[in-house]
């Protein structure tokens, strides 16, 4: 077990400058809060955190992060909490310990091994800050070196795959080749020993051929360097028994030569000398076709750069060589580790930074983003990408994966249509809340549905997946039609009738080749959208009924269809088509004006593509289309079918007392009232008055009158009316 000094001491010697006693702090805190705890191995539990503290100062990393890794597993594991830890080590510790713990949890919650690439990208996405997924990894790095403590064998297999699918590739997404080289053997170890041993025991056999040849290669390269004039630094590095199993698999080829288990590598200063040095070792001997790969030029997404060349080297043998610079080295290895030293650096050497931590995250990001396979590099490289995307778990566990800004509804699209389709509500971790709540990371989604229910044109408004868009408009679309082709219909009956003409299918169809339409609902449709007339289909029907007769009669309507409909209310006769049922919004829309309510008088005013317009037979804004006759259509509300449900917007406009309470008074009695106000627009505010506009839902016109009266009752109010036009 490293020593508490020991550890101080090694951050010391990269960064002169950390702080000493955050580190001695969070050691005594977390050896304190684990106490008597003990690992698989029988070690004590506290020798855990110090490990992975120990793997991180290997990275040369801040005191914060080694502070964090020291008290990683406090919150989980103790009774520590972080608002504690905040108090103790400050925010930056808390923080990135909550990142930390944050992760474990959501490792905890999800079988999510068939969904590896969703999960790396929450990992990711969740790490808002690059030191914490360092610590996870540093954590799991420690956990799979102590893999075969733990006893059950299927709890071995389980950590083993989910590191071989989950934290190796995201160790390779960092570019941290060394770590994910180690992660992928231990479980290796653990997932396949026996084919582990037999690459093992052929690689000793090799070795042992091998042992002169690597030094005779190394050599050989190194004098043809050096006679043109170029120093390097060569070296022969044995594979991973995983990376040569790869291999095999991959290529179907035993691993039989040098070349299957060592790479050498070339180490020189700068970028031209490694082109300089791969034409050099291109001249001198034979390339493997095909080998050649410039990753300096055009970096891998994760930001390694290199050049791979395979040539038939020193004594005729097949090797494969990497070139690069001593810096682009360290990258190769240690990926955003070491751009974290470079800065480490950086600032003990005293050069200004821009005291913004991560500074160099960003310029990592911004080198990798101008480098080539731009999608490759978003699908999985930035971190800040994934800012864009939420990560959601249905109640069985399964990774959702959903644009920024999703919604429930999208989810339940995302899950199954139909369930889209049917939703009417939704539980977010527990509690019901509002389909057009936004989600966010980890939230636990379920989805409430009913068999009868189908997709709500409002929806529209706030989802942002394409999927469950296209439904809803689909959706939309066919309803909308019908509620055309009814109010299309009703229209063409009036008209009909009015006239003494039976309105039949077969005279429909003999003249739809004249308004171009395919079937005889087409052509009703058009009629309820206001595309068409219906006198203009009555007359194709029946050519007797004579233009100026219908224009005459056209020009009366007006007065007339205004008597009628007042005439027709008195009586309580209802002539006109009724518009309940008709859902407002596709076919019918109410209008913005006057607010018509059930029970009030009203007059539809045919807009063309857009269906009907319902006004106030009293509506100002009626006089525009006193000469548009043919516009005007006679409708009613279909009272005996009222659905109490059912509500609609008024509007009143009031003037209120500019005293304490006075929009309390309102709003109360309004909700004694049982209405709701739906907003609120203040029109004027002098030093006594408030003038103002308020919408409040009611069912008809007799509701809104009783709330008109109790406002009218209350003192802070001065005056009310409906507002209109
Ligand atoms: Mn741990």
């Amino acid at each position: 077990m490293i020593r508490q000094f020991e550890l101080v001491e090694t951050v010391k010697s990269y960064d002169p400058q950390a702080d000493e006693d955050l580190i001695n702090r969070a050691y005594v805190y977390a050896m304190k809060a684990h106490g008597s705890q003990v690992r698989a191995s029988g070690d004590p539990y506290f020798s855990h955190p110090l490990e992975v503290a120990g793997i991180l100062t290997g990275y040369r990393l801040d005191a914060a992060t080694i502070a964090t890794a020291l008290l990683h597993d406090v919150v989980e594991d103790t009774g520590a909490t972080i608002e504690e830890l905040e108090s103790l080590f400050g925010e930056e510790v808390a923080k990135l310990v909550d990142g930390v713990t944050k992760l474990t949890q959501i490792e905890l919650q999800s079988d999510h091994s068939k969904q590896a690439e969703n999960f790396r990208k929450l990992l990711l996405a969740m790490s808002e800050d690059i030191r914490v997924l360092l610590v996870k990894l540093s954590d799991r790095l420690h956990n799979m070196r102590t893999l075969h403590f733990i006893k059950k064998p299927e709890k071995r297999r389980r950590i083993a795959t989910e590191t071989m699918e989950i934290f190796s590739p995201l160790a390779e997404r960092i570019g941290m080749q060394e770590m994910k080289n180690e992660l992928d053997d231990l479980s290796f170890a653990e997932i396949n020993e026996e084919a582990r041993d037999s690459v093992l025991k052929r690689l000793d056999y090799l070795r042992d051929e091998g042992k002169t040849l690597v030094p005779r290669i190394i050599d050989e390269l190194s004098v043809t360097l050096k006679e043109h004039g170029l120093d390097a630094d060569i070296t022969g590095r044995e594979k991973t028994p995983y990376s040569i199993w790869r291999k095999m698999q991959k290529k179907d080829v035993p691993f039989e030569a040098m070349s299957d288990i060592m790479a050498f590598r070339i180490a020189v200063d700068t970028a031209e000398d490694c082109y300089k040095a791969l034409g050099i070792i291109h001249n001198a001997y034979r390339v493997v076709p095909g080998r050649f790969k410039d990753y300096i030029s055009v970096p891998k997404p994760n930001g390694y750069q290199s050049l791979h060349t395979g040539i038939i080297g020193p004594e005729k043998h097949r090797i494969e060589i990497q070139i690069r610079t001593r810096d682009m080295h360290e990258v190769a290895e240690n990926g955003v580790a070491a751009h974290w030293q470079y800065k480490q650096g950086e600032k003990v050497s005293g050069k200004p930074t821009d005291g913004k931590q991560y500074r160099w995250l960003r310029e990592l990001l911004e080198i990798l983003e101008t480098a080539a396979e731009p999608e490759e590099f978003l699908e999985h490289t930035k971190l800040e990408m994934f800012q864009d995307q939420v990560f959601c778990f249905t109640p069985k566990g399964d990774l959702i994966n959903l644009p920024q800004d999703a919604t429930p509804v999208d989810f339940a699209y995302a899950v199954h249509t139909e369930v889209g389709d049917r939703c009417v509500g939704a539980k977010i971790n527990g509690r019901m809340m509002p389909l057009r709540t936004r989600l966010k990371n980890g939230d636990q989604v379920d989805i409430v549905t009913a068999k009868t229910h189908t997709p709500s044109p409002t929806w529209e408004n706030f989802v942002v997946t394409g999927k469950a868009r296209a439904r809803i408009r689909r959706f939309v679309r066919l309803k909308e039609r019908d509620q055309y082709v009814e109010l299309g219909n009703a229209m063409l009956e009036r008209a009909f009738v009015e006239e003494d003409y039976p309105l039949t299918e077969k005279g429909l169809k003999g003249v739809l080749k004249i308004f171009q339409k395919e079937t005889v609902d087409d052509l009703i449709a058009e009629v309820g959208m206001g595309h068409t007339s219906a006198r203009d289909v009555l007359e194709a029907v029946y050519p007797g009924t004579k233009k100026e007769s219908v224009a005459r009669k056209l020009g009366k309507i007006v007065p007339i269809s205004k008597a009628r409909a007042k005439k027709a209310q008195k009586k309580g006769e209802r002539h006109g088509i009724p518009i309940r049922g008709l859902i407002p919004g596709m076919a019918v829309h109410y209008a913005g004006c006057c607010h018509p309510l059930p029970g009030d008088r009203i007059v539809g005013i045919i807009t063309t593509g857009k269906g009907v317009t319902i006004h106030t037979i009293d509506c100002d804004i009626l006089h525009q289309y006193e000469d548009q006759a043919e516009r005007w259509i006679d409708v009613s509300w279909e009272q005996d079918e009222k659905s109490p449900n059912d509500s609609h917007v008024s509007r009143v406009h009031l003037t209120l007392l500019n005293v304490p309470g006075a929009l309390g008074a309102l709003s109360n009695v309004v909700a004694r009232g049982e209405g709701n106000i739906s907003n609120l627009k203040i029109v004027s505010r002098s030093a006594d008055f408030y003038d103002m506009l308020v919408d409040v839902e009611v069912r008809d016109v007799k509701h809104l009158s009783e709330i008109i009266a109790a406002l009218r009752a209350t003192p802070e109010i001065n005056s009310i009316e409906r507002a209109r036009g």
